[in-house]
Order: structure tokens, then C-alpha cells, then sequence
């Protein structure tokens, strides 16, 4: 049984397999999105992971015009206004306009997180449905204490866990060995409850709003993050 076991695992373990992929990865903060899609993309040729909140600090650090607008959103653990985020979707993944090429195969971590945005997603991609909706679920209880362990590596963007996940022995990434890692501004407890509320309140609806598609799956994201990489790899054929 054992080796069967593993026959099985070793013919579905193929991220090579997926191809022209255009996924949403759904499900609230702290429920591995960004480190589920970081090594999808790693692994699947081609396959660009496309992070709202990741495009949204480089703007902060970067002192855009839009990332002024954005951090104080972001601060306090609320939504960037639909128009400015959808803006910054259309342009990285093309059918924005007409100068823009369009990207091949994605997964759009973080975004629709709003009726508005879902619908102009839909909207933007035209007869190229969305090939694969993820909504990560997880017990509410278990988010806090993953954000508030969270730790990004300032360098490439690996995401530790200080316990489940943690950094190398003298502190630094475990991926490219950079000394600085960051605790997101928005990993803090007050900006934690209001992001989970703003969750529930504002993005927990999409999963109707797919639900009709067919391109619906959960995915039980309150397990180590190897049998969530797993079935996600299924998930995504
Ligand atoms: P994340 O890294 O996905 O947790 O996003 C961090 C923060 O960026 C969020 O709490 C929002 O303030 C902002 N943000 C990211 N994606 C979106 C989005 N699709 N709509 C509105 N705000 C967003």
C-alpha cells in the first residue's frame, strides 16, 4: 500500500503540467496564498504570480504617487478604493488597453477582494475565462497567530514563520540568505482584526460569486504548508 501510496504521489507531484493557467487564489490573509503561489510560480514554467499587496508595498517603498495613496489603507488593515487596484491589475496582466501584451499564464494572489473588482476582472478578460478559482479555508482562529509570526525577506520576498517557518540560525532568509527580514506594518494586531473583518465582510462573498462558475475549488489550508502544495498542484490541473 505504501508504495502504491507513493506511485500516486509521484505522478500528481508535476507542476510542469500546468499550463495557460489564469487563477485567483482566494481565502483570507494568513492562509498561505503568497507562499502556495511563491513556489507554484517557482516550480511551473511560465506561470507568473501577480500580488496585489506585494505590487502595492514595492509602490510604499518606492514612494509612488500611488503608493502615498495606498499606505495609509494598508496601515489600518483596509482595502485600497476598487479603481486604483483594478488600474494596477489591468496594466500587469494586459486587456487594459491596447498598448498593454497580454501575460500568458497567472495567478492573481490577493485580487478580486471586492464585488467591484471580480466583476471587472471577468470584464477585462473578455472570452478568456478564468481557468481555476482557489479558496484557501482555514479556521479564523489560526490566522493571527500565522501574521503575527510572519517575517518577509526585504531581498527576494521568501515568507518565514519565526515558529513554523523560521529563518536561518543567525536570523537570516532561509531562500537567498539576506540579513533583513520584515514584519509587515499590517501583521500587527489591531491592523490583523480589521483585515480579517474587512474579509469577511468584503471578499468572503466572491465564493458565490464563483461558486456558479465551475472553476471553483477549496482547499483546506489548516495543514502544513507540503500537503496543502500537494492537492493544490491537483487543484490546479
Ligand atoms: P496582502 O499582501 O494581499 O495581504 O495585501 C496587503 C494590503 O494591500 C491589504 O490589506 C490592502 O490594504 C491592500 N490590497 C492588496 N490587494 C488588494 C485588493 N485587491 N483590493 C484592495 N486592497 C488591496
Amino acid at each position: 500500500m505504501g508504495e502504491a501510496h507513493h506511485v500516486t504521489q509521484a505522478v500528481h507531484n508535476d507542476a510542469t503540467e500546468i499550463r495557460g493557467a489564469r487563477a485567483v487564489f482566494l481565502g483570507p490573509p494568513g492562509a498561505g496564498k503568497g507562499t502556495q503561489a511563491q513556489r507554484l510560480a517557482a516550480d511551473a514554467a511560465g506561470l507568473a504570480h501577480l500580488s496585489t499587496g506585494d505590487m502595492l508595498r514595492a509602490a510604499v517603498k518606492a514612494g509612488t504617487p500611488l503608493g502615498q495613496e495606498a499606505k495609509g489603507y494598508m496601515d489600518a488593515g483596509k482595502l485600497v478604493p476598487d479603481e486604483v487596484i483594478i488600474g494596477l491589475v489591468q496594466e500587469r496582466i494586459g486587456g487594459g488597453g491596447e498598448r498593454t501584451t497580454r501575460l500568458e499564464s497567472w495567478i492573481l494572489d490577493g485580487f478580486p477582494r471586492t464585488l467591484p473588482q471580480a466583476e471587472a476582472l471577468d470584464k477585462s478578460l473578455g472570452d478568456e475565462c478564468l481557468t481555476r478559482v482557489v479558496a484557501f479555508t482555514i479556521q479564523p482562529e489560526v490566522l493571527v497567530k500565522r501574521l503575527s509570526g510572519r517575517r518577509t525577506c526585504a531581498n527576494c520576498g521568501h515568507i518565514h514563520h519565526i515558529e513554523f517557518h523560521p529563518p536561518k540560525a543567525d536570523g537570516s532568509c532561509r531562500s537567498c540568505g539576506h540579513a533583513e527580514l520584515l514584519h509587515r506594518s499590517d501583521d500587527q494586531p489591531e491592523a490583523i482584526r480589521k483585515r480579517l473583518q474587512v474579509y469577511e465582510e468584503q471578499t468572503a462573498p466572491l465564493l458565490d460569486y464563483y461558486r456558479g462558475t465551475g472553476v471553483l475549488k477549496e482547499l483546506d489550508a489548516d495543514r502544513a504548508p507540503e500537503a496543502v502544495y500537494q492537492e493544490l498542484l491537483q487543484v490546479m490541473k
